[in-house]
């Protein structure tokens, strides 16, 4: 690791994770400065992160937010420059701006920067799960080569990452379990789930998130995109994977042992402790979470997941057991079927159902190119873009 203060790229800094991962930065001046700062398209967001944090890049992908944030910048009287688009933000984080970069891109768009910061081998702080499910060995492959350290920042993985560090050998380790809080419509069966609007999907009873995965933990998805994620970050096959349901989300995962040793982490749910485990490690550093009170809470409950009501979480394992390009097309279904649903376009059961048809439209191929992966995202978008379409000019 490089000296003190870390430069650290924030991607996604507007967001949930973006805003989680500031504050945390934001506590250890010392040891910790913001570098590089990126969002999709919200130049006003973006502008005041700046003016709080004063990095030395900005960056918009949506290119037409440029001018208003060079000048947003010149009138603030900040000296952060002005950048715009993806291949800028790929420079950036593949250049000398950045030690750490906490990818937190939502969706198949963090692919590229994901890519760039594992080939330029810096510490990668992974939240954007999507980046694993359409092209995992290809990420995993790049960080290998160039020494990257991946850390992930999802909560779980985070967790895994932790327990693991209990054993010396992938061998040692008999079984890894997902622990899932069964979202806001967990117990309730399929058939009352049809009407379902946008906003109950997002009102999650335990975390605070990004509206995608917010719809992703109602229908499960999540959990599945997650035991791909696993798969890819910690080289484990599908049958030493399982999920658990616990309503609390105070354990965060668990990693079952040869010797009959089973390791959880437990906290209360903030993403906070993940990031300040990826920014500080292998020390400890504050992040601002209050410790867990065991006694406050009372219990720890864990069901089996419901497949029935909750077919995302099947056709997520099916994705990773076929391989290939499967897994993509499972992502890029879902990313155009969640983005319909909170719009209002489709109901919320035909999430599930359009997800379906793509992966029985466009069967897996073998997958070892980034281009085969983009295509198949490519086609998948199509496909079910224009299924959309179709169902709407029905109605
Ligand atoms: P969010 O919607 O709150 O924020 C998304 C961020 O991505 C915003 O800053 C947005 O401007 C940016 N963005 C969108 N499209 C972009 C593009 N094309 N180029 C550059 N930036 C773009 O989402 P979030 O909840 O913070 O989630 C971010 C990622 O982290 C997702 O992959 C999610 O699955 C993962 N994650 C989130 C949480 C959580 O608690 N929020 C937990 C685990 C994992
Ligand atoms: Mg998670």
């Amino acid at each position: 690791m490089s000296s003190l203060p870390q430069r650290v790229a924030v991607l996604g800094a507007t967001g949930s994770i973006g805003a989680s991962a500031l504050d945390v930065i934001a506590r250890h001046p010392d040891r910790l400065r913001v570098s590089v700062l990126a969002a999709g398209s919200q130049v006003d967001a973006l502008l005041a992160l700046c003016a709080q944090h004063r990095p030395q890049h900005a960056v918009i992908a949506d290119e037409s937010g440029y001018a208003r944030l060079r000048d947003g910048l010149r009138e603030r009287g900040l000296d952060t420059r002005a950048h715009a688009g993806s291949t800028a933000l790929d420079q950036l984080v593949a250049g000398d701006a950045c030690d750490v970069v906490v990818a937190a891109i939502v969706g198949a768009a963090g692919l590229s920067s994901t890519l760039a910061a594992a080939h330029a081998g810096k510490r990668l702080l992974l939240a954007n799960k999507e980046s694993l499910v359409l092209a995992g060995e290809l990420v995993i492959a790049a960080a290998h080569a160039s020494g990257a350290e991946i850390i992930p920042v999802d909560s779980e993985h985070n967790a895994i990452f932790q327990c693991l560090r209990s054993c010396r050998a992938q061998g040692e380790v008999r079984r890894v379990v997902l622990t899932a809080s069964g979202g806001p419509f967990r117990g309730r069966s399929r058939a009352s789930l049809a009407d379902v609007t946008p906003q109950q999907a997002v009102a999650h009873p335990k975390w605070s998130m990004g509206p995608k995965i917010s719809v992703d933990s109602a229908t499960l998805m999540n959990k599945g995109l997650e035991l791909i994620e696993a798969h890819h970050l910690f080289g484990l096959s599908s049958d030493r994977l399982g999920v658990l349901v616990h309503p609390q989300s105070l354990v965060h995962s668990l990693v079952e042992y040869i010797d009959g040793s089973t390791l959880a982490q437990l906290g209360l749910p903030d993403m906070r402790t993940a990031l300040a485990v990826g920014l500080g490690w292998p020390e400890r550093i504050q992040s601002g979470v209050a410790g867990l009170d065991l006694l406050s809470h009372g219990r720890l409950d864990f069901e089996a997941p419901d497949l029935e009501a909750f077919p995302c979480l099947r056709l997520a394992c099916e994705a990773m057991a076929s391989g290939g390009t499967a897994p993509a097309v499972l992502n890029a279904a879902n990313e155009v079927a969640v983005s319909a649903f909170l719009q209002g376009q489709i109901s919320f059961l035909s999430i599930p159902a359009l997800v379906e048809d793509a992966l029985a439209a466009l069967p897996a191929t073998p997958a070892s190119s980034l281009d085969a992966l983009l295509a198949a995202d490519l086609q998948a978008r199509r496909l079910t873009e224009s299924a959309i379409a179709g169902q709407a000019q029905r109605a």
